[in-house]
């Protein structure tokens, strides 16, 4: 079974090219090198390096692979960078996605996976957050995304079988690979750099939020849970069933939690600086995770503790980057 993996040498994409190669799958991975790390990737899988803005770099794939499915994760991810530049997110995730649809219904490949994300949601109305909740996106990114998916549901009409993953935040390493982004903005990196010495102090982003101790709640979810749901989406696509699916723990921690936890850990003082709200922040994101595991047969394996520990173990190993 080929399959190829567009963004597979980023973070949540090269964790589950590892898990796919180790489930005996054929893997061929475009990736534009922009953000992604060619080292991530295990050897012997096919590489080739292209954006989703160029047909012809799509096409080549197609040509010279005859192609099963697709998991698409391929995208720009910073919702700060998002607002300030929101053509660039609709170019990229939106045109780039479907320039990818525009292609696989050419060659006739009808299955994909499309790595999406709670920020389609916006502002939570009520909690935990199930599939049916209204999607109204505060944030360009999410708003990309949300328009991607629209425009699956809309293919169908042309055959397109899809899974819709939306990831809660992910986090932690396995492989021995982890989460390397420049510039890193995700609260666990930051927080496990100021134990490594690396920074002076985290920032932590609102301490008035109406939570139990005042920073915001989010549902962190194992990278590796992430990758052994796309296994599981895959499979649900031989059954040409198409769905969306929220990839969460239901269970919420908070910004000092997470600190704590990673004094713990790694054992190490974490100073803390505590600052304004981050603009578009809810406080609170956790999803339900029912309908995934009545019907991809997935649960998350790991808890914060699980993950904050394969985090700081891959960082202390690669404290040079
Ligand atoms: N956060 C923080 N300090 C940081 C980075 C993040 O307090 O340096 C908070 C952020 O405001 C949010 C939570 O940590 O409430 C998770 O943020 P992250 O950027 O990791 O993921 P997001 O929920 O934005 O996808």
């Amino acid at each position: 079974m080929n399959i190829l993996v567009t963004g597979g040498a980023g973070y949540i994409g090269s964790h589950t090219v590892h898990e796919l190669v180790n489930q005996g799958f054929d893997v061929i991975v475009l990736d534009s090198l922009e953000n992604g790390h060619k080292e991530f990737l295990p050897e012997n899988i096919h590489l080739f390096k292209g954006n989703l803005a160029s047909l012809s770099d799509i096409e080549k794939v197609f040509i010279s692979h005859k192609i099963d499915a697709v998991i698409h994760f391929a995208a720009y991810a910073l919702v700060g960078e998002s607002m300030e530049n929101p053509v660039k997110y609709f170019h990229n995730n939106l045109a780039g996605g479907i320039n990818l649809i525009k292609t696989m219904l050419k060659f006739n490949v009808k299955n994909i996976v499309f790595s999406s994300t709670c920020a389609t949601y916006g502002i939570p109305e009520r909690l935990p957050l199930d599939e049916i909740h209204p999607t109204n996106p505060v944030n360009y990114y999410g708003l990309s995304k949300r328009m991607f998916e629209q425009v699956l549901e809309s293919s169908q009409i042309q055959g397109m079988n899809y899974v819709i993953l939306r990831y809660f935040n992910a986090a932690g390493a396995a492989f021995g690979i982890g989460e390397k982004h420049n510039p890193e903005t995700h609260l666990i990196p930051l927080v496990l750099e100021v134990a490594l010495g690396k920074k002076d102090h985290v920032k932590v982003f609102g301490t008035d939020y109406p939570t139990k101790d005042g920073t915001c709640i989010r549902d962190y979810i194992h990278v590796l849970d992430l990758a052994s749901a796309h296994i599981l989406a895959l499979k649900s696509l031989w059954v040409e069933k198409s769905g969306v699916y929220n990839l969460g723990t239901g269970k919420g921690t908070s910004v000092k939690e997470v600190i704590d936890i990673c004094k713990e850990v790694s054992g190490k003082d974490i100073k803390v600086v505590e600052e304004a709200r981050r603009p578009g922040d809810p406080p609170e994101l956790v999803a339900s995770p029912i309908k995934a595991k009545k019907e991809l047969g997935w649960e998350a394996k790991h808890n914060i503790k699980d993950i904050i520990k394969s985090a700081w173990e891959w960082h202390s190993k690669h404290k040079d980057i």
